[in-house]
């Protein structure tokens, strides 16, 4: 029997128009319908049958936790509802890889869900949407894409939601997953997966994405970024302005300037969870230093800070136990 995949646009680069063929900037995201996306890829029609809905026309980098839980609503909705096979949702990659993620961790199904994007516009010679989408549709399709979790693929890859992060500014093959690598290919239409990423589904994430995707908001819990001379002042102000959670963006194995360890430190006093993450581009984040585990942080391990943060938050707003969703950070 055909399978039956429902796209889900958010809008990105996918789905934008520039006025010259040749640009690949300065474009509008999330200017063509799905309905001209799926039309743009005839071929899609012999892999599966392939319906479509628009969720937002954004630039990913404005989205918001209330988008992203409204993507999450209708994702549930239609996993419930045992209507479709998988579902593919085409996304901005500014952020695609933190709704990923944020969607693995509500998953309860064993049914793929895969995000694609692209970074030429739709209108661009050579853009890259086109055989995207068809590549992630296919993946969707995919027996052996069920029991996966959440999905990225673009440029040929498949990526797990919990290892990939956009490396490059402008180039097509910017997803990369820098600690264990892509998980499979679509090599001239075969779906091939070489090995399987460790699924970072929350226990309970059906009621779990019941509440969030019907409350729409997540607690604000900023990333602060460190860098030589930080005093830490932040802090402070993050504080004041009902930051429930931080995540410290340190250097190398998650460093922390002593005179900012000091003020995070006083933060966890407060009953404010501090995780310490790393803007190196790969590597375990360890527990490291006495010091650090005498305050209370909580080491990142293998997430980067934009995939910490939303663990951080929806673990705030759900009151989920600390050995629920800190075992995700070995
Ligand atoms: N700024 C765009 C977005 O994230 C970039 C892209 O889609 O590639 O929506």
């Amino acid at each position: 029997m055909r399978k039956r995949i429902h796209i889900l646009a958010m809008g990105g680069t996918i789905a934008g128009k520039a006025g010259d063929s040749a640009a690949t900037t300065g474009y509008q995201a999330g200017a063509v319908g799905v309905e001209e996306l799926i039309a743009a890829v005839p071929q899609i029609k012999d892999v599966a049958e392939v319906t479509g809905e628009s969720i937002a026309a954004i630039d990913s980098k404005d989205i918001t936790a209330e988008e992203q839980l409204r993507l999450a609503g209708r994702v549930r909705e239609l996993l419930l509802k045992g209507e479709v096979d998988g579902i593919v949702v085409t996304h901005g990659t500014d952020t695609m890889e933190e709704s990923a993620y944020l969607l693995d961790l509500l998953h309860f199904a064993d049914k793929p869900v895969v995000f694609t994007g692209a970074m030429r516009p739709a209108t661009a010679l050579s853009a890259d949407g086109p055989l995207n989408l068809l590549d992630a549709v296919r993946v969707a399709a995919s027996d052996n894409a069920r029991d996966r979790g959440v999905l990225v693929v673009l440029n040929n890859a498949i990526h797990s939601a919990r290892l990939v992060t956009k490396i490059s500014t402008t180039a097509v093959e910017t997803f990369q997953s820098p600690n264990g690598g892509a998980i499979g290919a679509v090599n001239d239409g075969a779906v091939v997966f070489y090995h399987s990423a460790e699924l970072h589904h929350l226990p309970g994430a059906l009621s779990i994405s019941e509440k969030l995707t019907s409350q729409r908001e997540l607690p604000y819990v900023p990333i602060l970024y460190g860098h030589s001379d930080d005093d830490g002042r932040l802090i402070k102000w993050a504080v004041e302005n009902g930051a429930k959670g931080m995540v410290y963006a340190g250097m190398g194995n998650g460093s922390i300037p002593a005179r900012v360890e000091t003020k995070l430190a006083v933060a966890v006093q407060q009953g404010i969870p501090v995780i310490r993450a790393s803007s190196s581009a790969c590597g375990m984040v360890t527990q490291a230093e006495a010091s650090y585990e005498q305050a209370g942080f909580i080491a990142s391990g293998w997430l980067n800070p934009r995939k910490a943060r939303l663990l951080l938050q929806v673990s705030i707003s759900c009151s989920i136990s600390p050995a629920d969703w800190q075992k995700f950070l070995a």
